[in-house]
């Protein structure tokens, strides 16, 4: 059997064994990639984008391999889902033997101990030690979705509060969560209803608010245009992801969430791109000393298998009666299986201290560069979730067209970098933990070498 794709390099299996070098043998994408691309433009939807032209066959530590044999650092993590890395041994291995157990009972129809065990883990991990339960779904937009239904049953109240620039997902509801139209809802609609946004603490364009001032403004927003009596939820990401990696001024998060406590307002902390060690702390929320009413969480979750989680106080989430929650795959044995072995590697393999390592060399490295450069109007972020904000240096608008030529310049030179941002103006940094530092170093010289050159 032939294929258009097959793998030109002995790199037929993935993990950290991979050699972990920067290496083009090609342009990028190359003639295999584009010819994957070809037949991917005439048989996928085209709805579904691809950001990094290439056509991958195996990944692991900090590189992704391409059909052409170029070797690219990883900057991305595929949006902060391989943080252990990509084709962890003992995720691989854990998965093997699920998977030759056996795959699925639907947990609802049929118990399994790994279900029990992830729920278990995370009742441990999660902000606070009062009682905990959890629930399992499979992705960061279904998990939001069941939150929501969950602190909706709670309180008896509709109304959720959303910020600006939020991403909470693609579903219906999610939409209706998230902020931006482009390219998330832009049509899409009628979106659900009883959703409020309310302003964000975004220090670098809100004016130098304080975290009190900035929660002072949305919570008069919510009290006025919503009321108190009728909201189930407030809804936010403790650092915002698709929007940008927006950090809110210290004391923002506490504020809300004293008023969500005082005010019978089930508090959720979105943690599905932040959670998970990402930020050099378990959960985001640490940072700030708060303890939220119900955390989700996904991405880095599970080393790459689609796993999500709704946990949060025993006596909120036990208020959805026997059936309410649930899915034909939610909390899938071989996702379990995965997730346990990651949650091991995140607890036992030091990633928490490795994520904040990786936060102060990028900080370091970022801000250095915004010394010289006054198109980098912003560096910000947490542990190994770090970006820079490019700006027109005269007007200080944002410079979407500019980060997009650093992207492409990026990949072109064999290193993948995201964009994020209402703007599109955000370069964002979400390496593997498991990438080593001369890797990511070399990564973060081609990103502003591609910014030099734009
Ligand atoms: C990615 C993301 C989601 C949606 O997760 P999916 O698995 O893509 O549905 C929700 N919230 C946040 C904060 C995210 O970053």
């Amino acid at each position: 059997m032939t294929s258009t794709v097959a793998p030109s390099t002995s790199a037929a299996t993935g993990g950290p064994s991979l050699p972990q070098e920067r290496r083009l043998v090609t342009e990028v994408p190359g003639p295999r990639s584009r010819a994957l691309l070809e037949r991917k433009a005439a048989a996928v939807a085209a709805g579904v984008g691809i950001a990094v032209p290439v056509a991958v066959v195996a990944a692991g530590g900090g590189v992704v391999v391409d059909a052409d044999g170029n070797s690219l650092v990883d900057l991305g993590s595929g949006i902060a889902v391989t943080s252990v890395g990509n084709a962890h041994p003992r995720v691989v291995e854990a998965v093997q033997q699920q998977v030759a157990a056996f795959t699925h009972t639907c947990f609802t129809i049929a118990a399994y101990d790994g279900y029990v065990e992830v729920a278990e883990a995370l009742n441990r991990l999660t902000p606070g030690d009062h009682a905990k339960k959890t629930a399992l779904f499979n992705s960061g937009a279904e998990a939001v979705e069941n939150a929501v239904k969950i602190a909706r049953k709670h309180t008896g109240k509709q109304a959720v509060v959303v910020f600006d620039h939020a991403y909470h997902g693609r579903t219906n509801l999610t939409m209706a969560l998230t902020a931006k139209n482009q390219p998330y809802k832009n049509g899409f609609g009628p979106f659900a209803p009883e959703v409020y946004r309310v302003p964000m603490s975004y220090p670098y364009r809100d004016g130098g608010l304080s975290g009190a001032e900035a929660a002072k403004r949305a919570i008069t927003q919510i009290e006025k245009q919503v009321g108190a009596e009728n909201t189930a939820a407030v809804l936010i990401e403790p650092i915002q992801g698709e929007g940008g990696f927006v950090v809110p001024a210290p004391g923002f998060l506490a504020a809300l969430s004293a008023w969500a406590t005082a005010n019978d307002v089930v508090f959720i902390a979105d943690e599905v791109q932040t959670g998970f060690a990402r930020t050099g702390a378990m959960f985001a929320s640490e940072h700030e000393g708060i303890v939220p009413d119900l955390v989700t969480t996904a991405k880095g979750m599970a080393g790459g298998m689609p796993l999500s989680a709704v946990t949060g106080r025993a006596e909120i989430m036990d208020s959805a009666h026997v059936g309410g929650l649930g899915g034909t795959y939610g909390g899938n044995p071989v996702a379990c299986a995965a997730a346990l072995a990651a949650i091991d590697a995140f607890e036992h393999d030091g990633l928490v201290e490795r994520a904040a390592a990786i936060g102060d060399l990028l900080l370091g490295r970022l801000r250095a560069a915004q010394a010289e450069d006054p198109r980098i109007g912003d560096v910000r972020g947490r542990g190994a979730m770090v970006a820079v904000e490019l700006v027109d240096p005269a007007t200080g608008e944002p410079d979407a067209a500019l980060t997009g030529r650093v992207v492409k310049y990026a990949y072109e030179h064999g290193v993948i970098a995201l964009t994020a941002g209402t703007y599109g103006n955000v370069l964002r940094f979400l390496p593997p933990l498991a990438i080593d530092d001369a890797l990511l170093g070399e990564g973060l010289d081609v990103v502003l070498e591609g910014l030099a050159a734009a």
